[in-house]
C-alpha cells in the first residue's frame, strides 16, 4: 500500500457504510447474506411501509436489534477510534450504520446521517417528545406508543426520508482535504454524492480513497481504490498516518 503521508493542515473526512459492520457480524443489505426473510429492503424501511404494517416493520427492527446486541468492534472501528484521537479536531466521522459500533470501539461525535438502531421516537413530527434510547425488542402484538396518542417508530432515517445532521456533514466535506470511504456500496444518495462534495471548490486537489472488497458503484470518483476487508485495511492505512 502506497504510503500517504498527512500534514499537519490536513482534515480527513471519513464515511462508512454497512461494509465496515460486516465482519462484526452485522449484515449488509445487498450482500449474500443481506436480505431478511423475504422482503426487500424497501418494504421494510420506509414510512409507507410503517403505514401498512408498523408490526412488520418493528420485527425488523427488534430482530436488527437482537444482531447488535451481540455484535462487538473489529479492528477497523478500533483503529478510527485510535485515529481520531490522534487527529482530534481535524477528523470528522458519518457513518451511514445505524449501529453504534464505532463509538463502542471509543470514537466520539459520531455522526450518524441514517439514524440509530437502539433509538426511538414519535412519529408526529410536532409532538415535544424528544428521541429516546430504546433497545427494546417489541412483539407484533404490542406496539409502543407515545403519550400524544403518536405511534413510536425506530429513530431511523428511512426510504424517501431527509438524512440527519446534513449541515454538519456538508460543512466537514468543505473543510477536508482528505476523504475517506469505507464499505459501501456508492449507491444510496446522498453519501453516494460526498466524494464529489469533498473536491467541490478546492483550491488543491483533494485526495479519495475507497476501502473495500470490491469496487463502489461510484470508484471512478476516487484517486484511490485499496481492495480488500475493512479489518484488514483500514489499521494498515492508518497506522501509515501521523
Ligand atoms: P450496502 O449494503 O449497500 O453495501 C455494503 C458494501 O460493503 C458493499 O459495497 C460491499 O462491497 C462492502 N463490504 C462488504 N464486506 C466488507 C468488508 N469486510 N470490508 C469493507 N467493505 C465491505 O451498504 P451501504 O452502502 O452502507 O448502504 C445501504 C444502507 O444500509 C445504508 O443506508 C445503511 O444505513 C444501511 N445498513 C446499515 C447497517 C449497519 O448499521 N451496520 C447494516 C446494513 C445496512
Ligand atoms: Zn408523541
Amino acid at each position: 500500500m502506497q504510503k500517504i503521508a498527512l500534514t499537519p493542515q490536513d482534515h480527513v473526512f471519513v464515511l462508512t457504510g454497512a461494509g465496515i459492520s460486516a465482519e462484526s457480524g452485522i449484515p449488509t443489505f445487498r450482500g449474500v447474506n443481506g436480505l431478511w426473510e423475504k422482503y426487500r429492503i424497501e418494504e421494510l424501511a420506509s414510512p409507507h411501509a410503517f403505514d401498512r404494517d408498523p408490526a412488520l416493520v418493528w420485527r425488523f427492527y427488534s430482530w436488527r436489534r437482537s444482531v447488535a446486541k451481540s455484535c462487538c468492534p473489529n479492528a477497523a472501528h478500533v483503529a478510527l477510534a485510535g485515529f481520531q484521537k490522534r487527529l482530534g479536531e481535524r477528523f470528522f466521522i458519518c457513518t451511514q450504520n445505524v449501529d453504534s459500533l464505532h463509538e463502542q470501539a471509543g470514537a466520539t461525535q459520531v455522526v450518524h446521517m441514517h439514524g440509530k438502531l437502539f433509538e426511538s421516537r414519535c412519529e408526529r413530527r410536532n409532538c415535544n417528545t424528544a428521541s429516546f434510547a430504546d433497545g427494546t425488542e417489541y412483539p407484533g402484538d404490542k406496539l409502543p406508543q407515545c403519550e400524544c396518542g403518536g405511534r413510536i417508530r425506530p429513530n431511523i432515517c428511512w426510504f424517501g426520508e431527509t438524512p440527519h445532521h446534513m449541515d454538519t456533514v456538508m460543512a466537514a466535506l468543505a473543510r477536508c482535504s482528505v476523504f475517506v470511504s469505507i464499505g459501501t456500496s456508492g449507491v444510496v444518495e446522498p453519501a453516494a454524492s460526498f466524494v464529489a462534495f469533498a473536491q467541490q471548490g478546492k483550491s488543491k486537489p483533494v485526495r479519495t480513497i475507497y476501502v473495500g472488497p470490491e469496487e463502489p458503484a461510484n470508484v471512478h470518483m476516487f484517486t484511490d481504490f485499496l481492495k480488500g476487508k475493512a479489518t484488514e485495511v483500514v489499521p494498515r492505512l492508518l497506522g501509515s498516518w501521523k
